[in-house]
């Protein structure tokens, strides 16, 4: 029952005990008289408590926008770490240490068994190898060392 409808039907009930002319100094009266108004007061305090409700309820809304633009902010620098993190993580980028040409390779090669080397595609040396690297010139050995794969960053 809405609250408005029982306050109604108590503000009948309160002039239907004077309509009536019932004597509200009898016992039947006066009884009368208090459960009608107590009725009054449980219409009061459901009032009271359907606007704390409704306050609570626009509260929550409220919460719920504010925490649903912030899913929304959180999902998307998510998804555009992902990408950079992707593309991050699909090439590795080393300079050539003769000619200084940029020399891109997938980075999952050096997930393959055995010695993987990547060659400058310009000059034809070698800008990366996953070989011991005894083998190599000592000169050789130093710029490798140099040019680690760039440096991935992680979200
Ligand atoms: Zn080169």
């Amino acid at each position: 029952m809405a609250v408005e409808e029982l306050r109604e039907k108590v503000a009948y009930l309160q002039g239907l005990v004077n309509g009536l002319g019932i004597n509200t100094a009898s016992n039947e009266g006066r009884m009368l008289n208090e459960i009608i108004g107590v009725l009054a007061q449980v219409a009061q305090a459901m009032g009271e408590l359907k606007q704390e409700q409704e306050q609570l309820r626009e509260h929550l809304e409220s919460l719920d926008e504010d925490l649903y633009d912030l899913e929304d902010e959180v999902y998307e620098e998510r998804a555009a770490g992902d990408k950079e993190e992707e593309a991050e993580e699909d090439y590795v980028e080393v300079e050539c240490p003769d000619c200084h040409e940029t020399v891109c390779f997938a980075s999952d090669v050096l997930d393959d068994e055995g010695v993987v080397e990547v060659t400058c595609p310009k000059c034809g040396t070698v800008v990366f190898t996953t070989e011991v690297e005894d083998t190599l010139e000592e000169t050789e050995e130093e710029k490798v060392a140099g040019q680690e794969p760039a440096e991935r960053v992680r979200g």
